[in-house]
């Protein structure tokens, strides 16, 4: 008996030993498969298709893309049949989340709201409306319950009739250079087929220019706005602020999570990408662009800009001086640093 038990228990520890150890190898072949995955991904980022958005999107054609005009909807349109065709299903019903912002008449004109206290009052009064529309996209996560969100707006500022000369301002780098970035991420997160452990909202926000409206509106309305682990934004990351360094880029993030910051020094290094960033950790990073109305709710964020220059918010912001090979890199930084939003248990 006593025999028997013990060897019955000698089987069961050699047992338990092969079976830790073929999990063990399981879990390192998935690892290994999931390297791999991300790094063939990470090599679907290019400048030829950096050139093919930025080219597109700023081109005459689409008029400098104004909020609530047919020229901004283009721009959401040819975003929307590019995330079909990866096989990106939209975050609700459909691609697209409608939203109007009011203003008072044109002599007193005030900026643009879209909060429904504000805009109960100004319907009382002689206001303006514009019509605008959010475009959303999910990857959905192992974790149903936590999400990351990365964003570029796709609005600019249009065209003024009365400028004589060139009178479209194209916004090639505010921010068609932020748009290529977030459409390329997404399609290398389509391509990778790696199931993310958080649900990966693709954001593509209308109405920046006249007041962040786009993400004000969305994240007024979020039903899961608690959930939001970290937020990464893209506005204007194609210029050279340095002529004479021109892989300078300001990586703005979120000072209480110093390891952002650790992410980039490693995947610079190890990726050996081609870029000089000057690490800005901010205690409350507010300023700027649409990172201003997560970080107003305590949300981590990154951001990944390259400065002003002589051309912003000018007509002479045209695709033609725009640095694609920068471009091309911060994609690729920005694809890493979301793939660890995504992924790392906790940070
Ligand atoms: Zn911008």
């Amino acid at each position: 008996m006593r025999t028997t038990f013990l060897s019955a228990a000698m089987l069961l520890i050699a047992f338990i030993g092969i079976g830790s150890d073929s999990a063990y190898a399981a879990k390192r072949n998935s690892n290994n498969a999931t390297t791999k995955a991300k790094e063939q991904a990470l090599q679907t980022i290019t400048m030829d298709a950096a050139k093919a958005h930025i080219g597109f999107l700023a081109s005459d054609e689409l008029r400098g893309r104004k909020a609530g005009t047919n020229d901004a909807q283009v721009a959401a349109q040819y975003i929307i049949s590019l995330l079909r065709q990866w096989g990106i299903k939209p975050l609700g019903d459909s691609y697209t989340q409608p939203f109007s912002a009011y203003s008072m008449e044109w002599q007193k004109r005030k900026p643009w709201q879209v909060h429904p206290d504000s805009i109960a009052l100004l319907k009382q009064m002689p206001h303006r409306r514009l019509n605008m529309k959010n475009v959303l996209a999910m990857i959905p996560g192992k974790n149903t319950n936590e999400y990351v969100i990365m964003g570029a707006h796709f609005d600019h500022v249009g065209c003024d009739p009365d400028l004589e000369g060139d009178s479209i301002y194209n916004g090639a780098d505010d921010n068609a250079s932020g748009v290529s970035a977030a459409l390329q991420i997404a399609h290398a997160f389509a391509t990778a087929g790696v199931q993310p452990e958080r649900n990966i909202v693709f954001a593509f926000w209308d109405g920046e220019e006249i007041g962040l409206l786009g993400s004000r509106f969305f994240m007024q309305t979020c039903a899961f706005a608690d959930k939001i682990k970290g937020y990464l934004n893209f506005d204007m990351i194609g210029r050279n602020n340095k002529p004479e360094n021109p892989p300078y880029v300001v990586y703005f993030y979120t000072a209480a999570h110093p390891v952002f910051g650790d992410w980039l020094k490693n995947d610079i290094k190890q990726y050996n990408l081609h870029l000089d960033p000057d690490y800005r950790a901010w205690d409350k990073p507010v300023g700027g662009s649409d990172n201003g109305t997560f970080a107003k709710r305590d949300i981590p964020i990154i951001w990944y800009h390259t400065d002003g220059h002589p051309d912003y918010h000018m007509p002479g912001d045209e695709a033609q001086k725009i640095n694609y090979e920068k471009v091309t890199d911060i994609s690729r930084a920005a694809f890493l640093n979301l793939w660890n939003l995504a992924n790392e248990k906790s940070y």
